[in-house]
């Protein structure tokens, strides 16, 4: 029987990767409309799973999902590839961008109660806590069907927000205001920035509560809760083999999984007594505007590698999707849009951003040790 694929790989399988999948994968997911209108008036048609028109313009994809979508849709599109590449060794990354009330964290993340096993709304769980309750079994398969050799299997995450500017830990609120140290050829770390070991699902799951509880939230006239912080999740999964005759390592390997929600870059955010954030929407501007030229950079074959570097030292959230976008990783971006005709500027910009981060090309390989 042919080996499947890795991006159409389901638990259990035996995968192998492909050379031909694309190294960054864009996906736009169309949240349910706001706006009680004939679905030819709205800002969005979708002409197929791989295409739309807005405003008169046509734009391709890897994937769209529809209005109707489901959250286990979204899954099998970005959250089980990531699973296996990050299980053969590769860094994965998934990266929701859009507008505010858009659907960004609700696809990410989904509800917090959902998150808890058993919930009533278990079904709305997002993409993350899907992903880490695969991973878990599927690391836990691989120990148990594997006779000849011990595989173990060591994981630690961390939580950080991009809040005006600066670098918060969601894991300890008391550290704030974090620096990013090394470069990009020897790597770079949050310095302080707390790492947690984890070994069950239930753990990762209580650190994104705990995390996404500490995450700034405001209003708009879009959304009660909008999230005025860009956030990123990392989860290192190192996994080493012995032999068991011998004791001998046979392979080891290490992957990073990275998850960033970003913020979007609205007007009219309010603070909880209803006052205008002036200065965060200034930050959140400021730092998509950086991440917008970085993807523009990048995705246009003329600019030589120094501007690469400039563009990544721009703002703390460059720096820190380094490996993300043009880097070393398969990468899934999940571009969400409102189908309501209001939102036709926002859903432009969204999409131009996802049409230019699909030429980006990142170098993902194994990281065998
Ligand atoms: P963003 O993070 O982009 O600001 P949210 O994820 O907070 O947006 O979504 C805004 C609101 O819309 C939330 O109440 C969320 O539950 C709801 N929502 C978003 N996408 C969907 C969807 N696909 N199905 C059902 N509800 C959704």
């Amino acid at each position: 029987k042919e080996r499947p694929r890795l991006v159409d790989a389901l638990p259990g399988d035996d995968v192998s990767p492909d050379p031909s999948d694309p190294s960054v994968k864009v996906v736009v997911r169309v949240r349910p409309g706001n706006e009680q209108k004939r679905a030819d008036e709205g800002a969005v048609r979708k002409i197929s799973p791989d295409s739309l028109v807005v405003g008169g313009r046509s734009f391709t994809f890897h994937s769209i999902l529809g209005p109707e979508s489901t959250q286990e849709d979204v899954f099998k599109t970005v959250g089980i590839p990531s699973v296996n590449y990050s299980l053969a060794g590769f860094n994965t990354s998934i990266l929701s961008y859009g507008q505010t009330g858009t659907g960004k964290t609700y696809t990410m993340w989904g509800p917090a109660g959902a998150m808890v096993d058993g919930s009533s709304v278990n079904g709305e769980q997002g993409v993350a806590p899907r992903l880490f309750r695969m991973l878990f079994s599927e690391i836990h398969r691989k120990q148990e069907s594997s006779e000849e050799k011990q595989i173990n299997f060591q994981c630690r995450c961390s939580f950080l927000e991009i809040y005006n500017g600066q670098i918060n830990d969601l894991l300890d609120p008391t550290q704030r205001n974090l620096q990013i140290r090394g470069d990009a050829r020897n790597g770079s770390h949050v310095e302080n920035l707390t790492d947690e070991y984890v070994t069950t699902v239930e753990d990762v799951t209580q650190l994104l509560v705990k995390g996404l509880a500490n995450r700034k939230v405001g209003a708009t006239s879009m959304n009660s809760k909008s999230s005025r912080s860009h956030i990123i999740f990392t989860c290192i999964v190192e996994s080493w083999c012995k032999l068991s005759a011998s004791k001998c390592f046979s392979s080891s390997k290490t992957s990073k999984i990275i998850l960033a929600d970003l913020a979007g870059a609205d007007d009219g955010i309010l603070d909880a007594t209803g006052k205008q954030c002036v200065r965060e929407r200034r930050h959140i501007k400021k730092s998509l505007s950086k991440l917008g030229k970085l993807v523009n950079i990048l995705g246009d074959a003329e600019h030589p590698p120094e501007d690469h570097k400039v563009a990544y030292m721009g703002s703390c959230l460059t720096h820190l999707l380094q490996e993300t976008l043009g880097g070393n990783a398969k990468v899934a971006v999940i571009c969400a849009i409102s189908p309501d005709g209001g939102s036709r500027g926002g859903t432009l910009s969204t999409l131009r951003f996802g049409d230019r981060a699909k030429q980006i090309q990142n170098k993902a390989v194994v990281n065998e040790i």
